[in-house]
């Protein structure tokens, strides 16, 4: 066991930044004012968001007037989604891909049942979508092509900018979920972008959990999804989550000071696990593309390895990773990203996402590197099924079967 607990789960949640944390202390006490009050008190706290306004729109390069804050990205999401079929309400069909988040999935697969025709992209075996099936499948009707820029379990980044320009020659609109491109990639949404609206999330940058940022595009069509207040313009009622906003705002202006040297930071970190690993693990394979990858993640299959199990022999050494989607552990359901990239169901199992963060050091990946090769190996070891080709002398035929039957259905 580590000493000390090594936090390898930034793309499920980061640590807050020191910096964020030291902006939001004026909060806890002289300035709780109502941000939306005329009165001292009021205007000192709306002062503190439209500092964290200007941040977050330098993060983006947009205009402070198109950012509006919410509750985070699954707010953004949603809220995205409806403003733009609202706006064009003639049309009827969606396009996303296989690998989106659920607070995209599951939204557009809940209008489908009311009338909206769905299609989501496939992705091949290196989680890539393809733009000619995009091409093929976009029309007049097409209201909203919605993609992520980089995804939460592998990191493979979308060419969001090419599927742009796509839904541009069809006059849809275009948003994209940045949650995990935020801090780890460069977004820039000058006035050429075809991006109408883009989401982020503050705790995925290291604020704090329950702020994000809706960008929408001055002219982008729009409709609350929260109503009942004059709030962000009219744009999301309720009074503001001042605390989550400032830290935020914070986090991005660190990020807008030395994001460079962060990303570089985190792929110096993320490489060295990596060979670390192919290097001491056997039955290794790394899903998703290498190159069009963020900086900070590697999702490794470990063959023959039930990933749970990997998951809690990791926790009880102090290490925090995820299977597959943070929402998706403890469940056994197989990833959607991996299945969607066919994967082969023997690695799917052993799957675990280990992402750093500009915080994470050589010492702690290095004392990372010796405790899962090590967990891997006992649990080959101890498993009547584990690494079957190496092993398969001393098992039955029954045992054989039986896993075979394991690693080809759930
Ligand atoms: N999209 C992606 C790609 C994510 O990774 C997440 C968080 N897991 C979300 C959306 C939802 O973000 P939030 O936690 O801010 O609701």
């Amino acid at each position: 066991m580590t000493e000390r607990p090594i936090y390898l789960d930034n793309n499920s949640t980061t640590f807050p930044a020191p910096e964020a944390v030291e902006a939001v202390l004026p909060l806890f006490g002289e300035i709780y004012g109502n941000p939306s009050s005329t009165h001292g008190f009021g205007q000192k706290a709306r002062h503190e968001i439209e500092l964290a306004r200007e941040n977050v729109a330098k993060l983006l390069n947009c205009k402070p007037a198109e950012i509006v804050f919410n509750s985070g990205a699954t707010e953004g999401n949603n809220t995205a989604i409806y403003a733009a079929l609202d706006g064009m309400p003639e049309r009827k069909h969606i396009i996303t891909s296989r690998t989106e988040h659920a607070s995209v999935l599951e939204v557009v697969r809940y209008l489908e049942q009311s009338g909206y025709r769905v299609t989501e992209l496939n992705v091949d075996r290196l989680g890539h979508i393809d733009l000619d099936e995009l091409k093929n499948e976009i029309s007049g009707d097409t209201a909203l092509v919605s993609l992520m820029w980089a995804n939460n379990e592998t990191g493979v980044i979308n060419p969001v900018n090419a599927a742009g320009d796509i839904a541009k020659q069809f006059g849809a609109l275009f948003h994209v979920d940045a949650v995990q491109a935020a801090g780890k990639l460069k977004i820039d949404l000058t006035e050429e972008a075809a991006i109408d609206y883009l989401t982020i999330s503050g705790h995925k940058f290291h604020g704090l959990k329950g702020a994000g940022a809706l960008f929408v595009r001055e002219k982008a069509p729009f409709l609350p999804l929260i109503r009942g207040g004059h709030h962000e313009n009219g744009r999301r009622a309720g009074t503001e989550n001042a605390m989550g906003i400032v830290a935020m705002g914070a986090a991005a202006g660190l990020l807008n000071r030395e994001m460079a040297r962060h990303i570089e930071h985190m792929k110096l970190m993320r490489d060295r696990l990596q060979s670390g690993l192919l290097a001491k693990c056997e039955d290794l394979i790394i899903n998703g593309d290498q190159q069009d990858r963020l900086p900070n993640t590697l999702n490794a299959g470990f063959k023959f390895i039930d990933g749970e199990a990997l998951l809690m022999m990791l926790d009880a050494a102090n290490i925090a990773v995820s299977a597959g989607s943070a929402c998706r552990s403890g469940s056994l359901e197989p990833s959607h990203v991996l299945k969607a990239m066919n994967v082969p169901l023997s690695a799917i199992h052993g799957s675990v996402r280990f992402c750093v963060s500009r915080y994470t050091e050589s010492e702690e990946i290095d004392a990372a590197i010796e405790q899962i090769s090590g967990i891997v190996k006992r649990l080959r070891e101890m498993s009547p099924f584990g690494h079957a080709e190496q092993h398969s002398n001393g098992l039955s035929a029954e045992q054989l079967e039986k896993h075979k039957a394991y690693f080809a259905t759930a």
